[in-house]
């Protein structure tokens, strides 16, 4: 049967390791089937959509088992082949089934089998060019819209402009439909910006050298060092040259006030792509940035799979930042996925932090990686001074101190903003029964519920549970219900007890359920407007808040004995994160951190604001216990509604991993996981650990498929987590 008709090996959707075989869809030119269009396929007794990978000439399949496809759903492929490789590599390495990942890389529109919707653009013309400024005289409609035409010669996406006067435009010459993406405006305005500082000049070098090749640099600055004015500089070169850029930020750094400064600074094309966009929106972003017309792509993690015809450089600012890996189904790292697609595309890649991870600083320090560091804040401003406050003994209100308070108080007569930092939302992480010592606790999770008081309810924040607050002891009618510690919502109210009628805001996950809300907050920091300022780790990224003088830290010591061993790395993070929102122009800034643990060797380096210090040591620690960077994990999970089955089935693959003996991999458990129940479900862990990853790999190629016929693998949820970041 070979010869004529080729084999179609296609990525669709299902939960197997692997890809499909079909033959082509009748009467379909051979020449049309190119890796990357997507086709309608039978699949059990349904149809499914799925993306061709590559075409072949043999099948493991009986040729009488083939089916052909049944439909070809485009004409030009909808992933270009190195998106192709990156997902296939992916997948093979995340050890998740290929057709899935694919489908994560689309947007929903597309796997549900829409067209790529094809932009048309009204641009103005050489006519059009040459006409007066206040012509044509007679039609102001025309003429304004001529006028914003000609501002950006990039041209406006239809059909908007011609339901105004654009028919009319078009109708005399003045301007033109095209479908072709036009090219991009050159980057806008250069007076007005500030002079770069000579490190800022020596970074900018630096990250020169890598032009037009593959290459990672690491831009470690301190915060307020002006690392976006450098990335700003760059990304305009490698604009100029043609080339488009993707910017790839955490989840919640991609706020309007760094689009609005990416817009005016460059003032090309650009699309947004992150979680929150409507369907619509998502299409209309990835197919911007497919087409050419976006040149600057900017995104939180997935965006990294948007094709870019003519990528010339990633960067990844806040490179450090855990939301970077996707905690389920396709458990990816952006992080490491853009620097394989920099490879791939042999473009230079950025990545950027004032609190690199440890596996950043690990290749940095180490010669592998350009190290380009700021060590200066930019403009002049001084870098924070950092205090730690022995609050032993000392009486506490709703976890403040009274010398805090009154420091507090101090900068607020002198005009500044205080920032209260908690990382732990609601009112009360506890509530207990001081008669008889019950608390409460999610039925569905191995936790305490907390208590909400403005909401009047308890919630998990493990699973999302919600129920009221009892008014009387459930477990033995008593009506004495203590609240015990304090999150934001206390911490809020205790500050207007003790400052009345001064103007605040709260940002965390509760105060920001919608998107207006957080920007309407930042909104009254910046302007002033808001005195104190309370918040969780949301404050944290990336924000500026210029007349912040007062940082503190209500509770550092959540973070020092974490069962997590990126535990120190996460609250130095933070905490160096959280100090750096003070003093960023020219007033001093100040950083109190609360601590029962002020001789904590941690705490001493964190004093010293020296995140490289911390580092070399953190990694020194990891490097004896051949943790990450030093060594590799993979995590396997599973839960079931009961203990035994989860338990059984990963005893059975620990049994098996043994069996193997894969050169160095230590196979470490079952274990219960850190929260051994969560929404109803028991969960247990196995860890494999290795110093190469190439061991592990080999381990998973060979263990995986036999995990997958173990009858106890169908009473369990089960998942693989390669280069896992969260233990839990
Ligand atoms: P980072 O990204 O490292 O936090 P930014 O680039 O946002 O730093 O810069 C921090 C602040 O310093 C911003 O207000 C920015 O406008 C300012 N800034 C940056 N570079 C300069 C410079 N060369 N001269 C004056 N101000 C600067
Ligand atoms: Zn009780
Ligand atoms: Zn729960």
């Amino acid at each position: 049967m070979s010869g004529s008709s080729p084999i179609l090996r296609l990525a669709v959707p299902a939960p197997l390791r692997r890809l499909f075989d079909y033959l082509p869809p009748a009467g379909v030119e051979t020449a049309l089937l190119r890796p990357g269009v997507r086709l309608r396929v039978p699949f059990g007794k349904s149809h499914r959509i799925g993306v061709l990978v590559a075409l072949t000439d043999r099948s493991a399949l009986e040729p009488a088992a083939l089916k052909p496809a049944l439909e070809l759903l485009d004409t030009v492929p909808l992933l270009p082949p190195d998106l192709i490789r990156l997902l296939t590599w992916a997948a093979d390495y995340y050890r998740h089934p290929v057709g899935e990942a694919f489908a994560t890389a689309l947007p929903v529109l597309l796997r549900q089998g829409r067209p790529l919707p094809r932009r048309r653009w009204l641009r103005i013309t050489r006519e059009g060019l040459s006409l007066e400024a206040g012509e044509p005289a007679r039609a102001p409609r025309q003429r304004e819209l001529l006028q914003r035409l000609r501002e950006g010669p990039e041209g406006l996406p239809l059909p908007a402009p011609l339901r105004d006067a654009g028919r009319a435009l078009v109708a005399r010459g003045w301007a033109e439909e095209t479908e072709i993406p036009p090219t991009a405006a050159p980057p806008t305005a250069r007076h007005g910006l500030p002079d770069l500082e000579p490190q800022q000049v020596a970074a900018l070098a630096a990250l020169r050298e890598e032009e037009g090749h593959f290459g990672i640099s690491l831009l470690f600055g301190v915060t307020g060092s002006g690392k976006t004015e450098v990335y700003l500089r760059r990304m305009a070169e490698v604009l100029e040259a043609g080339h488009q850029v993707l910017v790839l930020v955490p989840e919640i750094g991609l706020t309007p006030q760094l689009l609005r400064r990416l817009r005016r600074r460059l003032g090309v094309p650009m699309a947004v792509l992150h979680s929150g966009l409507a369907d619509g929106e998502r299409l209309r972003a990835w197919s911007d940035a497919a087409s050419g017309h976006a040149r600057l792509v900017v995104g939180t993690r997935s965006a990294l799979f948007t094709p870019l015809p003519e990528l010339g450089l990633v960067i990844l600012d806040e490179e450090h930042d855990p939301s970077f890996k996707q905690q389920e189904g396709f458990r990816y790292s952006a992080r490491d996925l853009a620097l394989v697609r920099a490879r791939e595309r042999d473009v230079p890649v950025i990545l950027g932090s004032a609190t690199p991870s440890m596996e950043s600083l690990h290749h940095a320090f180490g010669g592998r990686w350009r190290l380009v560091r700021l060590d200066r804040r930019a403009g002049g401003a001084c870098p924070p001074a950092i205090r730690l406050l022995d609050v032993r003994g000392l009486p506490l209100r709703e976890g403040l101190s009274e010398p805090l308070l009154t420091l507090a108080e101090r900068h607020l007569e002198e005009g500044g903003q205080v920032l209260f930092f908690l990382n732990r939302r609601g009112y009360a992480p506890v509530l207990l029964c001081h008669a008889c010592g019950w608390h409460a606790r999610c039925h569905r999770c191995d936790a305490r519920l907390t208590l909400h008081r403005t909401e009047g309810r308890l919630r998990c924040h493990h699973c999302g549970h919600a129920q009221p607050v009892p008014k009387l002891c459930p477990a033995c009618g008593g009506g004495d219900l203590l609240s015990l510690g304090a999150g934001t919502e206390r911490l809020e109210a205790a500050l207007e007890t003790r400052f009345p009628g001064v103007p605040r805001v709260r940002i965390d996950r509760d105060s920001t359920r919608r998107r207006e809300s957080l920007e309407r907050a930042l909104e009254a920091i910046r302007s002033g407007e808001a005195r104190l300022l309370v918040g969780t780790q949301m404050v944290a990224k990336g924000h500026h808040f210029p007349d912040v003088s007062l940082v503190a830290v209500v509770d550092a010591d959540q973070g020092l004995f974490s069962a997590d061993f990126r535990g120190p790395e996460r609250m130095a993070q933070t905490i160096l994160q959280v100090a750096g929102r003070a003093g960023r122009a020219q007033r001093p800034g100040e950083v109190v951190i609360q601590t029962h643990h002020p001789e904590h060797p941690l705490m001493r380096l964190l004093q010293a604001g020296d995140y490289a210090a911390f580092a070399r040591q953190a990694l020194e620690e990891r490097e004896e216990a051949g943790l990450p960077p030093f060594g590799h994990l993979v995590l396997l999970r599973a839960e079931a509604t009961r203990e035994e089955p989860a338990k059984n089935f990963l005893q059975r693959v620990s049994g098996l991993a043994r069996e193997m003996s894969i050169g160095e991999v230590e196979v470490l458990g079952p274990v219960p996981a850190p929260m051994a129940r969560r929404r109803g479900r028991h969960r247990f862990q196995l860890l494999l650990q290795a110093g190469r990853r190439s061991s592990l790999q080999r381990m998973l190629g060979a263990l995986l498929p036999r995990v997958e016929q173990l009858p106890e693998a169908r009473r369990v949820r089960w998942s693989v987590d390669v280069d896992p970041q969260e233990m839990f």
